[in-house]
């Protein structure tokens, strides 16, 4: 089998196991792993620390655009820090998952934030990018395009799972958090979350994560064959 050179882009809503399997891809094509969505946690984190009211969003592009955002690109290890300070463990909290989609939301923000992903992205003969607008904006010649789905409920069950958290209220509070963050940006004006015209829509309700990193594997081996031949 050749290496795999070109850009895989993983889209979709959250809870769908998305980064997980996303790192799995890279892992098994040897590619770099760029998380998008910890570099727009990254930004509001420097817009809660800033004292910015995270809706008003001339202060949050001011804020935004002077903060150094650092994000790793390896699949093995999570490296995000917010001007020299390591917010890895931070930006996956209750206070930042509640702002950060009225802040990715600004475009000045998106703007500033997917040319850091289209440079980061152009550094790696081979890599896998996650998010909501990869395939639809930030990468549209991409080499693969994939949109990750599964049914609310086995989102919202995962979601819990990985938090740890078995109270039935708790759980229902997170299936509600998860249709407000979808809600939110499935109906944003700039770069709404939907899957690119030639992505390849993947429902993971019915497969393990492996399952899933498989098929998206040999998806992108078979794109690569059909790239060459072009
Ligand atoms: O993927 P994750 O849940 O960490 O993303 C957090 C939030 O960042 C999303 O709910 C969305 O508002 C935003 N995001 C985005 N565009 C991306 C990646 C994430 O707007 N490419």
């Amino acid at each position: 089998m050749t290496a795999f050179r070109g850009a895989v882009t993983l889209d979709g809503p959250s809870g769908t196991g998305k980064s997980s399997v996303a790192r799995g891809v890279a892992r098994q094509l040897g590619a770099a792993y760029l998380d998008t969505g910890a570099m727009y946690r990254a930004a509001t984190v420097a817009v809660l620390d800033a004292g910015v009211d995270p809706q008003d969003a001339e202060a949050v592009a001011r804020t935004v655009a002077a903060a150094r955002i650092v994000v790793g690109t390896e699949a093995g290890s999570e490296r995000v820090e917010v001007d020299g300070v390591d917010v890895a463990a931070r930006i996956r909290g209750a206070e930042v998952t509640r702002w950060v989609s009225a802040v990715s939301a600004v475009p000045a923000v998106r703007r500033q934030l997917v040319a850091q992903q289209r440079e980061l992205a152009g550094a790696a003969d081979a890599v896998v990018v996650e998010g909501r607008d990869i395939g639809t904006v930030v990468l549209p010649d991409a080499t693969l395009k994939v949109y990750l789905t599964a049914a609310p409920e086995i989102r919202a069950q995962r979601r819990a799972g990985q938090l740890g958290l078995r109270d039935p209220a708790e759980i229902d509070a997170l299936a509600a958090d998860l249709r407000r963050r979808d809600e939110y940006d499935s109906s944003r004006a700039d770069s709404p979350l939907r899957p690119a015209a030639d992505a390849v829509v993947v429902d993971s309700s019915d497969l393990d994560q492996q399952g899933v990193v498989d098929r998206v594997v040999a998806l992108a081996e078979a794109a690569l064959v059909t790239g060459d031949r072009t």
